[in-house]
C-alpha cells in the first residue's frame, strides 16, 4: 500500500502519523506549511456536552468516544516523541445572565440529565464560587466538570514530529492539483505538474476538500469554509480566570500558556481570512459583559480560520465507491475534539481493513445517497 495525505492540518497529520506507526508508506502533501490552516486558529476545546444542542445523538457518541480515547492518543504521542501533551480538565461553566438566557440553559440542563450526562445546575453564586471572575450579573448555570481542553499549537507541532519519527514523509509547499482516477480505481496524484504513483489517497484537506481536481462530482464532499475570528489576551493579576466560561455567543479559554482565548464569530464569508473589527468587537463586548475583568488584559493576537463545515455539519470519515479513495474531513467545530477517534478508526479501516461501528453514517455515501 502506498498512501498520499492531501493536507496537513491536525486531520491529515494524526491519520498519516498512525498510519506511518503500523508501518505503512505515507506521505502528506500540504501546500503550504503543516498546522497553520484551521487547526492552528482552533480554541482547543475538548468538550463534547457544551458543544452538544438537542442534535443528531450520534454524532454527541462520537464526540464521546473521541474524548475517552485522548489519553492514548496522547500517551502514544508521548511515547513516540517524548513530549507530553496534556489533556486539561479545566470543567466549563454555562451561565446565563437574564431571564432568557436562564430559561434557555434550564431546558439543555434537562436535556443532558434526560440522556444521562454528569453536569449539575448551580445559582448564579455558586457559579460565582467556581468562578470568582464571572459577572454578578450570573442568574444561574450549567455546570459541566469533565470536558476538557488541550494546547491545538503544541499537539500539531508534536504531531508533525511523530510523523516523521515514525517514517512518514512531510512535503510542504506541496499542493496537490489533481488526484488521478481510472475507473473506479486510485492511480496517484499530481504534484507541480508531475505525476506520482499510489493506490491510495485521504482527502484531509479541510475546507478546501471539494476543490481537488479529478473527484468525480458525486464524490466531491459537500465541505465550505466557516469563517472563525478568535481573539487571545495575555492573563495577568487582574484576571486569573482558571474555568472555562461558555456565555451566549461568545466563550473564553484559559489556555496554560497564559493566554485568554475569546471566541469565535461563525461566519459565511467564502475563504476571506481578514480580521474584522466588528466581529473582534462583538467578541470583546460579549466577553467583557461575561467577564468584567477581562477589561484591561492586553491583546496578543487575533487568529481567524476556515472550520470545513460539511451540509449537515458532520464530520466525512471513511472509504468512497472509488477503491483507495478515502475521505477526512468535514469536521467543522469539532476537529480538534475528533482527532482521535479519526486517527485510530480510519488507519485501522485502512490497514487492516476493519471499519468501526461508531462510523456508522458519517460516509461521504450520505450525500450521493441524496441525489441517486
Ligand atoms: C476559530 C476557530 C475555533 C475553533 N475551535 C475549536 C475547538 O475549540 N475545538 C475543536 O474541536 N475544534 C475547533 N475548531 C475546529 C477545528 O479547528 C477544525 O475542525 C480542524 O482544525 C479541521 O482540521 P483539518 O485538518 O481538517 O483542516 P485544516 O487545519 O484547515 O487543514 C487543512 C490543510 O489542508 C491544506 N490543503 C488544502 N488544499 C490542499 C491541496 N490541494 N494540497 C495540499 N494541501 C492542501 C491546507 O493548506 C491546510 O493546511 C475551531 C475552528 C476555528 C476556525
Amino acid at each position: 500500500m502506498n498512501i498520499a495525505i492531501i493536507g496537513g492540518g491536525i486531520i491529515g497529520l494524526s491519520v498519516g502519523w498512525q498510519l506511518a506507526k503500523k508501518g505503512l508508506k505515507v506521505a502528506i502533501y500540504e501546500r503550504s506549511k503543516a498546522g497553520q490552516g484551521a487547526s492552528h486558529a482552533a480554541a482547543g476545546m475538548l468538550a463534547p456536552q457544551a458543544e452538544m444542542g438537542f442534535e443528531d445523538i450520534e454524532m454527541f457518541n462520537l464526540c464521546r468516544k473521541s474524548l475517552e480515547m485522548y489519553p492514548k492518543f496522547v500517551d502514544e504521542l508521548y511515547s513516540d516523541t517524548g513530549i507530553k501533551v496534556e489533556v486539561e480538565k479545566t470543567g466549563c461553566i454555562l451561565p446565563g445572565f437574564d431571564r432568557d438566557d436562564t430559561e434557555r440553559l434550564r431546558r439543555l440542563f434537562d436535556f443532558r440529565e434526560k440522556v444521562g450526562l454528569d453536569v449539575i445546575w448551580l445559582t448564579g453564586s455558586e457559579a460565582r464560587e467556581i468562578e470568582p471572575f464571572l459577572s454578578p450579573r450570573c442568574t444561574g448555570a450549567i455546570w459541566i466538570y469533565d470536558d476538557a481542553q488541550i494546547n491545538n499549537r503544541l499537539l500539531l507541532n508534536v504531531l508533525k514530529k511523530a510523523f516523521v519519527i515514525c517514517g512518514g514523509k512531510l512535503f510542504e509547499d506541496h499542493e496537490v492539483e489533481n488526484i488521478n482516477i481510472e475507473g473506479k480505481n486510485i492511480k496517484g496524484i499530481y504534484v507541480h505538474g508531475s505525476f506520482l504513483n499510489y493506490d491510495t489517497v485521504i482527502v484531509a484537506a479541510g475546507s478546501w476538500s471539494k476543490q481537488i481536481n479529478g473527484i468525480p462530482e458525486y464524490l466531491q464532499p459537500p465541505v465550505r469554509p466557516v469563517k472563525g475570528q478568535i481573539i487571545s489576551l495575555r492573563l495577568n493579576e487582574t484576571c486569573r480566570i482558571t474555568k472555562v466560561v461558555r456565555a451566549p455567543d461568545v466563550y473564553l479559554l484559559p489556555k496554560s500558556d497564559g493566554r485568554l482565548v475569546i471566541g469565535a464569530s461563525v461566519e459565511e464569508m467564502g475563504y476571506d481570512l481578514n480580521p474584522t473589527a466588528g466581529e473582534i468587537y462583538r467578541l470583546l463586548e460579549r466577553g467583557w459583559q461575561a467577564v468584567p475583568a477581562i477589561y484591561d488584559l492586553p491583546i496578543e493576537s487575533i487568529d481567524v480560520g476556515l472550520r470545513p463545515g460539511s451540509r449537515d455539519h458532520m464530520p466525512i470519515i471513511g472509504n468512497s465507491d472509488v477503491n483507495g479513495l478515502y475521505f477526512a474531513s468535514g469536521h467543522y467545530r469539532n476537529g480538534i475534539l475528533l482527532t482521535p477517534v479519526t486517527a485510530f478508526e480510519l488507519s485501522e479501516w485502512i490497514s487492516a481493513g476493519i471499519k468501526s461501528e461508531i462510523l456508522n453514517g458519517f460516509g461521504i455515501q450520505r450525500f450521493y445517497k441524496e441525489t441517486v
